[in-house]
């Protein structure tokens, strides 16, 4: 597990940083997200520093599968029917922190279209 001192999610990752933690495993943290968009609103991360999914590779990309299983795990776990997972990538897309990570948003009837992408 390779951390980045001067990144949030990893000082989040090693508990410099205080966070709701949803869940954890060798491979995934998970915590609440400060600024909830919907009722449920978590962001799943991977316990070592990838920026962004544009350098998701053949190395790394267990941690992204290992993201998705631990999503799951949660949604069964907490009873969580239907759920959104989002990632943004880039600028374009408002990724604002540069250390990968989905969102899980649940607990609300969401929109979906063009109108959804501000
Ligand atoms: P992005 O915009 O990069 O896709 O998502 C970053 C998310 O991280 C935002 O939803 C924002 O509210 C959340 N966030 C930023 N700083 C913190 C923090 O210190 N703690 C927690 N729990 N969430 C944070
Ligand atoms: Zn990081």
């Amino acid at each position: 597990m390779a951390l980045d001192k001067d990144c949030l999610f990893c000082k989040i990752i090693n508990g410099d940083i205080p966070s709701a933690k949803v869940y954890e495993d060798e491979f995934v943290y998970a915590f609440k997200d400060i600024e909830p968009i919907a009722p449920v609103h978590y962001l799943f991360v991977p316990k070592t520093h990838i920026c962004c999914a544009k350098k998701i590779d053949a190395e790394n990309s267990q941690y992204a599968a290992k993201i998705f299983e631990a999503i799951a795990k949660v949604a069964a776990d907490e009873g969580i029917e239907s759920y959104r997972v989002i990632n943004n990538c880039g600028e374009d897309a408002g990724q604002s922190v540069m250390h990968l990570h989905f969102h899980m948003l649940a607990g609300t009837k969401m929109g979906w279209g063009k109108q959804s992408l501000g």
